[in-house]
């Protein structure tokens, strides 16, 4: 027997719990770097004990073989549809025949958010994960285990009651990691997903196993199975059931007692369902007891204890006027619809992006033509399809000149996208000055769309390390700036310079390096210079960093522009260091918030969901319990009682900043 074996298991049960802390819980207790050692270590000791290895070992979630042919297997029992409901009438003609067939007893529901995804169904033996199959055509589906294997909320192995057992549910994409995958794409030069139902899907059924790693993709149960059928008496308690197994299941859920109660928990998500962090399109009810559901049963296509009830879709009809093309960070030329303006689910929309030149080909679409405009969530509306050609209509041309600069626009083989490639072309400056800007990176408050066009028509500001230099005479002589708002914004460029690391690398723009990619950058490396001399292997080391953002992140520091760029930062006294710091075990535990007023970014849902996430509570009132109040804009009474007690009143960012366990800034302490 191996003398490693005992430190393997060791280091597989702390990898798994620290997955479930990250991934289902979002409440990680180390760092992501502190993770990766461990992984590594795992690794490597596999590595050099293949006899140890074992297909549930975490290590499995990644790497792998690409698959060969697609393989197919057998469903244990049916994955049928669901019937439609989509409107009130026809939910409770639905209750009607429920409790026709039922007889004079009681029921009642168990209503969940309709997930838009693919449903999957994934069985374990002897607890272990074994096999993945979708749903296909009910009988059969396509087995996707090896890139199912790594969904971090799909677990490798459950301590359960049952050993073998078959969980269904849904695997999505959220709007972020949607938002993120197409952006990577498309400065890929590759067609885009249309939303994220289909970019979880495809993601799902790639060849490449480590690409579908990459996509964070979620899987969210909702049946527990044995032999095929459910084991508890109600479906609540199955739910139950597999969120203690360490599941991820949909924690909005409710148990409603008639038809009225489920009209209702469809009608409170209507206008909430932005605010999710994935998309539903629409509630499905469940008869909760599994006895009623057995007596019920099944019509050849879907069961008859349960309705999908649906939302309408945002869309409609509407002219497009004319076709422009707006200029991107990385000088992508996107081009865009400008519509007849349309109230699409109670919102104007007036322009609708298109992407690139190869979907309007797809689409058939010629200005002037009337087209289906769609909206879903907060992102931005998408011509679905022509409706009819316009009498009058003539084709877009993308221009061979930049609209902007006149630079010349090139269209690499193999890209979608045409691209402005003069590297000082003054919209791809503004992107990235505004980008630079953003609340979320270096926080310039005051400096938004007309200020940055002013300082860069007037030449003040040629790249961002000019913020840095910009005096208070130069932003007098522009138009509508006061002394006050002069002096205000040199102080929040003078604030940015405290800014973490990670916020600072974000800002830099270099391709493919996010959010959450700077954040893994200032872990593993701990500084800018470190950054800037690691070669494409070491840059590789990192958590989720492949050949193509290694070699971007090396090819950004060797050029010579971007070296000055980095060298005046650095005189300019930015912060050029990262500071390890094991995340707080919850950085909120024990304390109480308040929300009020509408936050610039945050929904409210996500703020709890995320305060909850962090150990705090959220309560709906302000009392001398409570420790913090969060105000928005629009705040209200809560706001005035939190100056009354003299509770500390955040605004979003100090919100975020502790729930990044960051101290806050002394300014912002009540004296
Ligand atoms: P449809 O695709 O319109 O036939 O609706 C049926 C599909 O809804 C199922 O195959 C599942 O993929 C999906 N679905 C999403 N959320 C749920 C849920 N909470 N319960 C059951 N099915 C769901
Ligand atoms: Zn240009």
């Amino acid at each position: 027997m191996s003398s490693a074996r005992p430190r393997v298991e060791a280091l597989r049960e702390e990898l798994r719990r620290h997955e479930h802390l990250y991934y289902v819980l979002d409440q990680p207790e180390i760092t992501d770097a502190e993770y990766d050692r461990l992984f590594r270590e795992l690794q490597a000791l596999e590595a050099a004990h293949p006899e140890l290895l074992t297909p549930d070992s975490p290590t499995m979630r990644v790497g792998g073989k690409p698959r060969e042919g697609v393989a197919t297997a057998a469903h244990s029992s049916p994955m049928l549809s669901l019937d439609n409901a989509l409107n009130e009438g026809e939910l409770r003609d639905f209750d009607r025949r429920v409790r026709e067939l039922l007889g004079a007893v009681e029921y009642n529901y168990t209503a969940e958010l309709k997930l838009d995804g693919l449903s999957l169904a994934a069985r374990y033996e002897n607890g272990r994960f074994v096999q993945a199959i979708t749903r296909g055509d009910g009988q059969t589906g396509e087995d996707v285990t090896v890139n199912a294997r790594t969904i971090r909320t799909l677990p490798l192995r459950v301590k359960s009651p049952y050993p073998n057992f078959e969980v269904r549910g849904e695997v999505i994409m959220t709007r972020r990691a949607f938002e993120q995958v197409n952006a990577e794409r498309e400065s890929d030069g590759l067609p885009v997903y249309a939303n994220p139902r289909n970019s979880a899907a495809g993601s799902l059924r790639l060849l490449d196993p480590a690409v579908t790693g990459k996509r964070r993709l979620e899987f969210l149960p909702y049946f527990l199975l044995v032999d095929g059928r459910p084991i508890f008496s109600s479906h609540w308690e199955s739910l139950d059931a597999l969120q203690s197994m360490g599941f991820k299941v949909n924690h909005r859920r409710e148990r409603c007692a008639n038809v009225d109660e489920l009209w209702a928990f469809f009608a409170s998500w209507e206008n909430r369902r932005d605010d999710l962090p994935y998309e539903i399109d629409g509630v499905v009810a469940k008869v909760d007891a599994i006895s009623q559901q057995e007596s019920l049963g099944w019509t050849a296509k879907a069961p008859r204890w349960a309705i999908a009830l649906k939302y309408q879709a945002r869309a409609a009809v509407t002219v497009v006027e004319e076709i422009g093309v707006q200029v991107g960070r990385t000088g992508a030329l996107t081009p865009v619809a400008f519509l007849k303006p349309v109230v699409v689910g109670g919102v104007t929309v007036s322009r609708a992006t298109l992407h690139n030149e190869d979907e309007i080909r797809r689409l058939g679409l010629e200005i002037g033509d009337s087209i289906v405009v769609e909206r879903s969530g907060d992102v931005i509306p998408k011509v679905v399809r022509v409706e009819a050609p316009g009498v009058e209509r003539r084709p877009f041309r993308m221009p061979a000149q930049c609209p902007v600069c006149d630079g010349p626009i090139v269209r690499a083989e193999g890209e979608v996208a045409a691209r402005c490639v003069n590297a000082s072309c003054p919209a791809r400056l503004k992107e990235s000055l505004l980008h630079f800007s953003r609340r979320s990176v270096m926080d310039l408050d005051g400096v938004g769309e007309a200020l940055v066009d002013q300082l860069v028509e007037r030449k003040y500001v040629n790249s961002i390390a000019d913020f840095y230099i910009l005096t208070e005479e130069q932003l007098l002589a522009l138009e509508r700036m006061g002394e006050k708002s002069a002096r205000k914004v040199l102080e929040n460029i003078a604030n940015s310079k405290q800014k973490s690391l990670p916020r600072l690398l974000n800002g830099l723009g270099i391709p493919f390096v996010g959010e959450r990619t700077a954040q893994i950058l200032a872990e593993a490396f701990g500084s800018v210079d470190a950054l800037a001399e690691a070669d494409e292997e070491a840059l590789q080391q990192a958590d989720e960093v492949g050949p193509k953002v290694a070699k971007s992140i090396y090819t950004y520091f060797r050029t010579p522009q971007n070296q000055e760029l980095v060298q005046r930062l650095k005189t300019a006294g930015l912060t050029w260091t990262h500071t390890l710091k094991v995340r707080e075990r919850a950085p909120l535990e024990g304390l109480t918030l308040v929300l009020t007023g509408t936050l610039p970014s945050l929904s409210r849902e996500s703020a709890k969901e995320q305060i909850e996430a962090a150990g705090g509570k959220v309560t709906g009132s302000v009392s001398k319990k409570t420790n913090y109040v969060v105000a928005g804009e629009d705040a209200g009474s809560k706001l005035e009682k939190a100056r009354t007690l003299e509770i500390k009143i955040l605004d979003e960012d100090e919100l975020l900043a502790l729930l990044r366990g960051e101290e806050l800034a002394k300014k912002n302490q009540p004296e």
